[in-house]
């Protein structure tokens, strides 16, 4: 006789907020915290399960966080086609906050119209707190019916994802010596960011090669990609200033790359200024700035200005919103790889099973993981060859540890709120106290 099936009703849904630490790497805003916020999830059914998710912890995304957890309870965590209308009638729907990036250090009345992840609004943010959720309520459904979650997203179409190295300029440390230590030493110059990509593909045998720019004016930048198609010939090299550069500047950074990059992402600010850069290079652009959400493709596509979408679960909504994405893409004839904001494993997990399920995945996903040297998991995700295999352990696969999630909590608790909301221009003050976001164009 079969077995009863379990009881998938919510019973009890823990939000525990975390900082992590996290090295200072440099961006056109400023650099990384020390520590930066993470919120973890842990949905728990009836039957027993419990489910985990992982989303940004950044203080605004509490609040929304605690409604949708009390409106989960006595759900199944199989409803998962209701959640963004649950999450849209809990969380509020609050006019659009177009323009805002409180969590990097954006002030809503400068121009500064598009922060790292592109225009912010109240829907998107909500979209990222039920993102989490919907990857605790697949992890709980598959433990508790012994399925891994790229079999209830219909199944996997490759045994292992491939990631790429994700290059810095970096300090050796953050100013003040604050925050934990690591040995990767400064990079500031192509040879800095030739070692370190160096390293990267010794340790997890990366054979792709991302340098976030927008840090120095585009010469010194070129020359660091110049300097890595001489080390690394042959090999995939992207470079990512974040919307920095006027229209000219992009298409000058293009021409003078164009036989070793594999795209150039977001090399501009807003879809008009990409598809006036897209109309005068062949080198492919990428994106994870112009286009965040279903409603910016349309004009987007439809201007042909990007070749490449870095969805990411996380502003996507989810797992099968990202696998919404990849049709779309698929329709109009536009790449898809993954972007990456700093994340631990099971953030890590929930990529590895989404990207296993996308037919046409053709780049390598982008991740900061090797950069965070603390996790919630009883043991690491490992890269090997540049890959990370795809398993049919139930849910994500992967373990929490408690002890190591309550001591990432108790340094939440403890913190005075200087990192409870990432805001890299405030970081860079620490050793600059001018700073402030560059208005955009920067060069
Ligand atoms: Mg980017």
């Amino acid at each position: 006789m079969a077995a009863a099936p379990q009881d998938l009703t919510v019973a009890e849904v823990r939000l525990t907020p975390v900082l992590v630490a996290d090295p200072p790497l440099l961006n056109t805003h400023g650099v990384h915290q020390p520590y930066t916020p993470r919120l973890i999830i842990e949905v728990i059914t009836a039957g027993g399960a419990t489910g985990l998710g992982e989303t940004y912890g950044d203080t605004e995304y509490l609040g929304p966080a605690r409604l949708l957890a009390d409106a989960l309870a006595g759900r199944r965590v199989t409803d998962l086609n209701g959640l963004p209308a649950l999450a849209d009638r809990v969380c509020g729907d609050s006019p659009d906050t177009t323009g805002a990036d409180t969590a990097h250090g954006v002030d809503v009345t400068t121009t500064h119209a598009a922060g790292l992840r592109g225009t912010r609004t109240a829907a998107k943010l909500r979209r990222s707190v039920l993102a989490g959720f919907e990857v605790a309520c697949l992890d709980a459904w598959g433990r508790a019916t012994g399925l891994p979650v790229h079999a209830l997203l219909g199944g996997r179409v490759r045994d292992r994802v491939e990631y790429g190295a994700y290059l810095f300029y970096r300090w050796a440390a953050h100013p003040g010596d604050r925050g934990e230590p690591d040995d990767w030493g400064a990079a500031l110059d192509p040879a800095g960011i030739v070692a370190q990509a160096r390293r990267f593909a010794d340790r997890h045998g990366f054979t792709s090669f991302k340098l976030k720019g927008g840090v120095f004016p585009p010469d010194r930048e070129i020359a660091a990609i110049r300097a890595l198609a001489a080390a690394f010939p042959g090999q995939p090299l992207r470079l990512d200033p974040n919307g920095a550069w006027t229209v000219e500047t992009s298409l000058r950074v293009a021409d003078a790359l164009r036989d070793v990059l594999e795209y150039l992402e977001d090399p501009a600010s807003g879809t008009d200024r990409m598809a006036r850069v897209a109309a005068g290079t062949p080198v492919p652009l990428a994106t994870n700035m112009c286009v965040t959400a279903f409603e910016e493709i349309p004009e987007a596509f439809a201007r042909g200005a990007v070749q490449v979408v870095l969805g990411d679960h996380h502003y996507w909504g989810g797992l099968r919103s990202t696998r919404e994405l990849a049709a779309l893409c698929r329709t109009f004839g536009v790449g898809l790889a993954m972007h990456s904001n700093t994340h631990l494993g099971i953030s890590l997990a929930a990529m590895t099973q989404v990207a296993a399920t996308v037919p046409d995945l053709d780049h390598a996903c982008d991740t900061h993981y090797p950069w965070q040297a603390e996790d919630v998991l009883t043991e690491r995700l490992a890269f090997r060859d540049g890959h990370l295999d795809v398993g049919d352990a139930p849910g994500l696969g992967v373990t929490l540890d408690r002890d190591r999630l309550a001591a990432l909590h108790r340094r939440w608790l403890a913190d005075d709120g200087t990192h409870r909301s990432r805001d890299d221009a405030a970081a860079m003050r620490r050793a600059d106290p001018g700073w402030t976001v560059p208005a955009v164009p920067r060069w």
